[in-house]
């Protein structure tokens, strides 16, 4: 049976010219205004899981960062902040522009490369804000020629550095910080799908990745038996920063997810920064060595 017409579309069809991208419109500025309403109802949500905690924060960019996103909820919830920087002045006005009103003074430098920059910003962090209840660590590198060659092509320099960067910085981060952690601590990291199972483009990071949740387990292993401190990863879904506008096809991969996952949608980054709260407060203080999929269950589907 072919539809009833609508008064509307018999009688003004120039006008239905206008209606439809005006309803299509309209259905996207519902869908971001519902988002943002949705972000900014949680982001007001402080119940003080994190009153008298103190941290340290790897890996913020920019304010897209997933580490970032984590901090200003964690702020929210009453925590106190120490972040760090890449060395270059410039990179220091990126984060000091977004620590300074949270509060935070100690922006330290530190490129995980060098074990004196890591013993560097923990006793500085341990001078100006004292011993830490949890470490945020949210670094990723690999060149770009490894992320879209053939893996197969990946470089012994290539596959060393994204290594050293990737996966290594965590061990190199628990090894340094041990001391400067209380008891009962919590330390998260983040990785990606790329671990388990082969994600075009992701290669040498997905490798990276593998070895970082493998180390989780060990880190968890080591650190409960230590001092109770626990170590859990998240894995999120795709979400656009800059590091991930280094994986050539990023943005395939970011359409590729609504189509398959089955809350039919990308993951927002306040998503992870929630189950980011969850990991760093006492409401999982039973779990640990934890990899946590935060990926609108796209890792759950197999076809
Ligand atoms: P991001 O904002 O670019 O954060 C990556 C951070 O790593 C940057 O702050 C970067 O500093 C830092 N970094 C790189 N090399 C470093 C070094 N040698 N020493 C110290 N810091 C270094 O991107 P992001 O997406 O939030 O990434 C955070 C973590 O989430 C990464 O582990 C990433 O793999 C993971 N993750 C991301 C996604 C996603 O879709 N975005 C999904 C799953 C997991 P500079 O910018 O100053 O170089």
């Amino acid at each position: 049976m072919a539809p009833r017409a609508t008064p509307c579309n018999t009688k003004h069809p120039h006008l239905l010219a206008f209606a439809r991208p005006m309803s299509k419109l309209w259905d996207q500025f519902g869908a971001v205004y519902k988002i943002r309403v949705e972000e900014t109802s949680v982001k007001n949500i402080s119940m003080g899981l994190m009153d008298g905690k103190k941290g340290i924060v790897f890996g913020v960019a920019n304010d897209r960062s997933l580490a970032w996103h984590i901090a200003e909820r964690l702020h929210a919830e009453g925590a106190e902040l120490a972040f760090t920087h890449l060395p270059p002045a410039k990179m220091e006005r990126r984060v000091r522009i977004l620590a300074e009103p949270l509060g935070a003074t100690c922006i330290v430098p530190c490129d995980v490369t060098d074990d004196a920059q890591i013993k560097a910003a923990f006793q500085e962090a341990n001078r100006q804000i004292g011993h830490l209840d949890f470490i945020i660590h949210a670094i990723a590198f690999a060149s770009r020629s490894s992320l879209s060659n053939p893996f197969h092509k990946t470089s012994r320099a290539d596959f060393l550095q994204a290594m050293e960067i990737s996966a290594f910085s965590l061990v190199a981060l628990c090894q340094h910080g041990l001391r400067y952690l209380n008891e009962g601590a919590s330390v998260l990291t983040l990785s990606y799908l790329g671990a388990m199972k082969v994600v075009p483009q992701y290669n040498v990071m997905g490798v990276c990745k593998a070895a970082l949740e493998s180390s989780v387990r060990y880190l968890a292993a080591d650190l409960g038996r230590e001092k109770h401190i626990r170590v859990n990863a998240i894995s999120a879904g795709p979400v656009q920063t800059l590091s991930a506008a280094g994986v050539s096809g990023f943005d395939k991969i970011l359409r590729h997810y609504p189509q398959k996952s089955p809350l039919h949608r990308n993951i927002r980054a306040h998503e992870v920064a929630t189950s980011g709260l969850y990991f760093l407060s006492d409401l999982s203080s039973g779990v640990t060595g934890e990899v946590h999929y935060v990926d609108a269950g796209y890792n759950t589907i197999g076809w």
